[in-house]
């Protein structure tokens, strides 16, 4: 789901609307149990014409798997750019575990099964993702734009970390901005998205960056469980909606590569959707070990074999 912001900013937004509703209708439990294409559906009530300038047209060419591939650049192709994830830790994360849980994950996510699926997506050479995400550290930004942030002043806040200390990478770098629980975002965080990723102009460079807000704010929307895995409910909801927006990020940058029909991304055809699951003594539930952790993940779209949600490929 995207929106417009004036003329050609677009978003791509990880609702939360359906999810509060199945909340509050069929309690934590089922909500594991969820069909996604109930929840990928009722996310997509937005404009059919969303794209500003630069919109590739008629591009489009049939996806006999259930997602079509626009024309438009993916990142971390073989032989392009790697992935590289740099995180803004936005607001006050002292002595919050977030910061190791959400290091480790993203340290462990590349050459995983789980992000293999990536690897079914692929540009207009037939260059597939590879299976491969770097980390390229960290920025802390202490509230240089207050407790509420607009979508505008989310980019601002990447330039800053850019002009400050991480490296400038257009061609393979996503920039998280990880926002603390008592942090908003005014554009509709908890009530219309959990997180969004979109692309924009810094120093005369497309930087691909992405919101994800700490689902403390809001668990009922954003958290798929409150006993979480480790032990940290906000930053295991936060993991993942990372991992959401990453593949997103990497196969739908410039938001003119791979989606279907009104928008839906890879992610978003499977979001809050997460196979089998095991449930640890504590009663958190997870569905994949990356590295030495254990997390509850959305499942991804598989590019093959018809399309289908998947935790691994
Ligand atoms: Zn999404």
């Amino acid at each position: 789901m995207k929106r417009i912001l004036g003329l050609s900013l677009v978003i791509a937004v990880c609702g939360a609307s359906a999810f509060i509703q199945s909340a509050r209708s069929q309690g934590q439990s089922q909500e594991l149990a969820n069909s996604p294409k109930i929840i990928a559906r009722s996310r997509n009530n937005h404009d059919p014409q969303p794209f500003g300038e630069g919109r590739p047209v008629g591009t489009a060419k049939p996806g006999s798997n259930g997602i079509s591939y626009h024309g438009g650049p993916l990142l971390g192709v073989l032989g392009g750019t790697p992935v590289t994830a740099y995180y803004i830790w936005y607001g006050n994360w002292s002595g919050n575990t977030a910061t190791t849980i959400l290091t480790d994950l993203i340290q462990n996510i590349g050459g995983s099964a789980y992000y293999n699926i990536n690897t079914t997506y692929y540009n207009g050479s037939n260059a597939h993702v590879v299976n491969a995400v770097g980390y390229g550290g960290s920025y802390t930004d202490n509230y240089s734009h207050g407790t509420t942030l607009t979508d505008s002043a989310v980019q601002a806040v990447v330039a800053n970390a850019i002009a400050h200390g991480l490296p400038n990478n257009p061609a393979g770098g996503i920039y998280f901005v990880l926002t603390s629980a008592d942090v908003n975002e005014s554009s509709g965080f908890c009530t219309q998205y959990c997180g969004w990723h979109t692309y924009g102009t810094i120093s005369g460079s497309n930087i691909k960056y992405s919101f994800v807000g700490n689902p403390d704010r809001c668990p009922s929307a954003c958290a798929a469980q409150t006993i979480s895995p480790n032990g940290n409910a906000g930053a295991d909801g936060m993991a993942s909606i990372i991992a959401h927006e990453l593949e997103e990020a990497v196969t739908d940058p410039n938001i003119n590569a791979w989606y279907q029909g009104r928008y839906q991304e890879n992610a978003d055809l499977c979001a809050w959707t997460f196979g089998t699951t095991t449930t640890l003594p504590s009663g958190a539930k997870y569905n994949m070990t990356l590295g030495s952790r254990n997390f509850l993940i959305q499942q991804n779209w598989v590019n093959a074999s018809g399309g289908y949600c998947a935790k691994s490929y």
